[in-house]
Parts: C-alpha cells; structure tokens; sequence
C-alpha cells in the first residue's frame, strides 16, 4: 500500500486560548510518535494551501466572509463559545482543505491508495452555515464534493468514530443521497445531534454509544450499522472523520476505546475500500485531546493503513 501523509508547520500556528483541549501539540505528539523507525517508508509531503473557492462545496459565501472577517491581527477572537481563531487561522484552515482536496486528487490519479491527514484546525462540527465546536470548514464534506466534482465519483461515504457526532457532516449532505454519512459518537455529548432517528435523504446513519461503553459495543455499532450500510452503498471514495477522543484516556468523553479498537476499525474499512473503490481511502484527523491517546491511536491507525 501506498500511504501518503499530509502535514504543515502552518497548522501548529493556529492559536486557541490558554487550557483549549484543541492546541497545537496535538500535532507535536503525533509528529513525535511517527518519529519511530516502523514509519521510515512513510511518503510525507507538505500539505498545499487549498482553492478557497471549494469551501463554497459545502457552505455559503456569507459564512466564507464572516471566518475571513473574524481573523484577528493579534490575539485571539472567539467565533463560537468553543471556537477560536488567530491571525495565522485562515491560512491555516485552508491549508487544511486544500490537503483534504490534495489527498483525494492522490488516490484518484494513482499517487497514493490511501492518505492520512494531520491537520488542524477539524471539520465535522462545522455546519453549512455555522462555525462550532472548534471547526471553520467542515474539510471532509468539501473533499467529499471535490471528489465528486472534479473526479465523478458518484457515490461518497464519509465514516466518522470521532466520539463527538458530526452535526455539521450530517447538515451538509442532509437531503443528499450521492453521500452517506455513518457516524459512531457518545450520546449524551456535546453536540447533542446523532440519535437513530436523524436519517436525512436515508443515507444518514447514526449509531450512538452510551457513557461507559468500550470495545464490544463499539465493534458492534460499527459492524451492525457502519460497515452494514457502507456494504449496500458500495461507495467510490471512502473519507474517514479520524477523532481519537473515544480512546479511554480522552479528557472529553466517556467511551473506552483502545488503539486496537482503531486498529480493526481502520482494518474493516480498508477492506471496504479494496471492494468497492479501487482501495481509494482518505482519512482526516479529526478530535483527540489526550496527547498520549492520540499519539499512540494515531500511530496504529498509520501503521495499518501502511500494511495493507
Ligand atoms: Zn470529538
């Protein structure tokens, strides 16, 4: 398998307030741990500032100007009571889309099989018109519509185990069916989105977790839901919304995870991908707030995507 990963000094200078979970070294810690020899083959390339005119595949252009007036020149300001911004945010969240966009463009023209991509800031919260919990553009919605628009895939599936539910992936591709969105997430949690019910265009599937669950009923959402309806999609493209913050040491939720739980999920999804899309497979660093969990989750997520 060829693994390509995207990262960018940018990225480490978008500043949040003193104490926010979502803080540059998270991108040191995963940085550090790919630092081991087993990551020697690893096909790193400097993440490309992104089109801003693909953010208008999955939001307004009132929403594109009220980020862009928002940047400070110094400090920091608040979009969101979560979300912040800082001078160097804008490039750094289109430095974010455009890898988002670059690594679909490496798995359509043949660079790569799949790609990982160690950005910040993330994406799922963001909805089409609304910045929240710490995301400006929602960065796998608008690499899903790339995908769509400039390389024709048909059908997209975006898979998303962060433990916080993608409100903003589901209000993007709510009454579009071209595009699935499976999420497993913890309920009760911020942001309060997800329940069964919410099925959109039918191509919405949510598979919430209670607080405490582990492995068991991890693996069985995810195979009972997810991997169910991925199979009856057959997608062209499968991106994944990678948060780590269901791992149990994770400061923001309750659900138990292990680095081997994102091991088999990486795994099943993989398979999926060798099916359905020529082993096309982008996945997008999402949340992940303790710097150890994250690292470690990270690294195994890498080493699988790596072996295939
Ligand atoms: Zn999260």
């Amino acid at each position: 398998m060829t693994l390509r990963f995207y990262t960018h000094p940018i990225y480490l200078e978008h500043l949040t307030p003193e104490g926010h979970p979502e803080r540059p070294d998270r991108l040191r810690a995963i940085e550090k741990a790919l630092e081991h020899e087993v990551f020697a083959g690893l096909e790193r390339v400097e993440a490309p500032e992104g089109d801003p005119d693909t953010i208008l595949y999955a939001h307004p252009q009132s929403h594109l100007d009220r980020i862009h007036a928002a940047i400070p020149e110094e400090g920091i300001a608040r979009v969101d009571a979560d979300t912040a911004v800082s001078p160097k945010s804008w490039q750094a969240a289109l430095t974010a889309l455009g890898a988002a966009n670059a690594a679909v463009d490496d798995v359509f023209e043949g660079r790569a099989d799949n790609v990982f991509v160690a950005a910040r800031p993330p994406g799922h919260h963001a909805e089409k018109d609304r910045a929240m919990g710490f995301c400006l553009f929602n960065n796998a919605a608008i690499a899903a519509r790339h995908a769509q628009r400039k390389h024709g895939a048909e059908r997209v599936a975006v898979i998303d185990w962060d433990v916080h539910h993608g409100n903003g992936t589901q209000d993007i591709f709510w009454d579009d069916a071209s595009v699935l969105y499976c999420s497993t997430h913890q309920m009760p949690l911020y942001p309060g989105t997800g329940a069964k019910h919410e099925t959109g265009a039918g191509t919405i599937v949510n598979a919430p977790l209670s607080p405490g669950d582990g492995s068991a009923a991890f693996r069985e959402a995810f195979r009972t839901r997810v991997l169910k309806s991925l199979d009856e999609f057959a997608p062209d493209l499968i991106v994944i919304s990678a948060g780590f913050d269901a791992h149990h040491r994770d400061p923001l939720a309750e659900i138990n995870l292990t680095e081997d739980d994102f091991d088999w999920a990486t795994g099943e999804l993989m398979e999926r991908a060798g099916r359905f899309c020529d082993d096309r497979l982008v996945s997008l660093l999402e949340g992940g707030y303790d710097l150890q969990g994250l690292a470690v989750s990270v690294a195994t997520h890498i080493r699988r995507m790596m072996k295939g």
